[in-house]
């Protein structure tokens, strides 16, 4: 057995850590030379940005048991939080000090800036989606499953939309609402500490994927950056690996690229023509990041905030995560008219919208805007979504487009990797007790 990872994301560096704590041989290919993919360090003057900021949340449970067995400790390299849902002096709801769901139910109707029958008609909402298990006998529309329960105007400008948004990078008009409905389950109403939010205090590849490295290594693995993959042939059950360096030769292979990279890979071999197909199928959202560098006094009210307004959405604070003063990141994410806005004139407008927002702030020294166009799979209603395990025996797709309960984030990535690692060591312990 000698296993190929292709691609160093959380997903292809989940898959590795896994095969090299069941003592298998690794090797992961990653093109670029910081591992991370679409959650990666991105250098920026002096500083450690990201491509984006990133939130994860308590119920990543296997992303922060992999961090843990590689020696990245979250209650370190997280600031965790209790949720906490603020929209900059319009709403804010706190998640109270209760056992689960009551958190999330006096957090409801103690919420600051919705009338009492908002409140009272988003409870019943949840109570009503949860004595149906989160189910839908049809997959919808976030907005029609909305729209059917009375979730009016104001609940869904400052709780529902910005959350179908954020958890799923897919307006609620086209957003799955069996997707919205898994996340809901998982997060709000599973136990208390899987509703926290899990701020990154260090960059996106300090975070999971460098310590995974290290520890792939170290347990007899190996880990290239730089060796971008430009080919994989099937033959008689074996893979051969191309790459700038020359072939590799495997007994496995775990496709872990960013689905509008794996397409061109699987076209090429006959026995996954069908996934190559439904890879090919997927749509994609964009999310945009704008950092604006103030002085270093300059503060957000908390690390991370809501808005209301034509752009901006979310911001965070740097200086209050990762002791980056003065750094304010800002997130866009879906798609929007913002798209089609010069880069200068997207950080201007955002910088013009904080100022409305926070009080006169000074002009920005620098700004940096990162366009992530297909940073998503569009998670729409009834979508099909690959497998890990391929018709082709010993090739698995890793990421986070993979069929899973959840919309692309970095935990159904993570989950993915492990899945395939799995299906590959449950061979390795058959071959041995035979
Ligand atoms: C802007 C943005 C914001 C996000 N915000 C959040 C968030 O707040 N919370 C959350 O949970 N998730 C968020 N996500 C989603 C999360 O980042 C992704 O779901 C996750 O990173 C996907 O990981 P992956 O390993 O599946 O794919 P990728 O990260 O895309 O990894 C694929 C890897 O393959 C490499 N590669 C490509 N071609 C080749 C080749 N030919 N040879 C070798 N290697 C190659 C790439 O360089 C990359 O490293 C966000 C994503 C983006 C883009």
């Amino acid at each position: 057995m000698n296993v190929a990872v292709i691609g160093g994301g959380y997903a292809g560096m989940a898959a590795a850590v896994t095969v090299a704590e069941g003592r298998a041989p690794v090797t992961v290919f990653e093109a670029a030379k910081t591992l991370g993919g679409r959650a990666r360090r991105v250098e920026q003057r002096d500083l450690a940005l990201d491509n984006d900021l990133h939130i994860l949340i308590g119920a990543y449970r296997e992303t922060l048991r992999l961090m843990r067995l590689v020696g990245a400790d979250p209650d370190k390299l997280l600031l965790r939080l209790p949720l906490t849902w603020q929209i900059h002096e319009r709403f804010m709801l706190k998640a109270a000090g209760l056992p689960a769901p009551l958190h999330l139910l006096a957090g409801l109707m103690t919420a600051r800036g919705a009338s009492f029958a908002d409140r009272l008609s988003a409870a019943r909402f949840m109570f009503r989606m949860r004595r149906q298990g989160y189910r839908l006998q049809r997959d919808t529309s976030v907005e029609w499953l909305l729209d059917q329960h009375g979730q009016g105007g104001h609940m869904t400008n400052l709780l529902w939309r910005p959350l179908c948004v954020s958890a799923l990078n897919t307006p609620p008009e086209t957003a799955s609402a069996q997707v919205f409905l898994n996340v809901l389950r998982d997060s709000l109403d599973a136990d208390r500490a899987s509703s926290d939010l899990l701020l990154p205090r260090a960059d996106l590849s300090r975070l999971f994927p460098e310590p995974a490295s290290d520890y792939v290594r170290a347990n007899g693995g190996t880990v290239l950056t730089g060796q971008r993959v430009t080919g994989i042939d099937e033959r008689d059950g074996s893979f051969t690996v191309h790459c700038a360096d020359g072939e590799h030769a495997f007994s496995h292979v775990v496709c872990a690229l960013p689905p509008y990279h794996a397409g061109a890979f699987l076209v090429g071999i006959s026995a996954l023509a069908d996934v190559a197909e439904a890879v090919e199928r997927l749509a994609y959202q964009p999310i945009y990041s704008v950092y604006l560098q103030y002085p270093r006094e300059v503060r957000l009210p908390a690390p991370m905030l809501g808005f209301e307004s034509a752009l901006l959405q979310w911001a965070f604070d740097r200086g209050a995560l990762g002791g980056q003063h003065g750094v304010i990141g800002a997130v866009i994410s879906a798609e929007g008219a913002h798209q089609d806005l010069p880069q200068d004139e997207l950080a201007r407008l955002v910088h013009q919208e904080l100022q409305q927002q926070l009080g006169l702030l000074p002009d920005p020294s620098w700004y940096r805007v990162i366009a992530e166009k297909r940073a998503t799979f569009a998670c729409t209603p009834g979508l099909k979504r690959p497998e890990s395990r391929t018709p082709l025996r010993n090739f698995f797709l890793a990421g986070d487009y993979t069929a899973s309960d959840y919309p692309g984030t970095l935990e159904s990535a993570v989950r993915s990797g492990i899945a395939c690692a799995r299906m590959i060591l449950e061979q390795k312990t058959l071959v041995v007790s035979r």
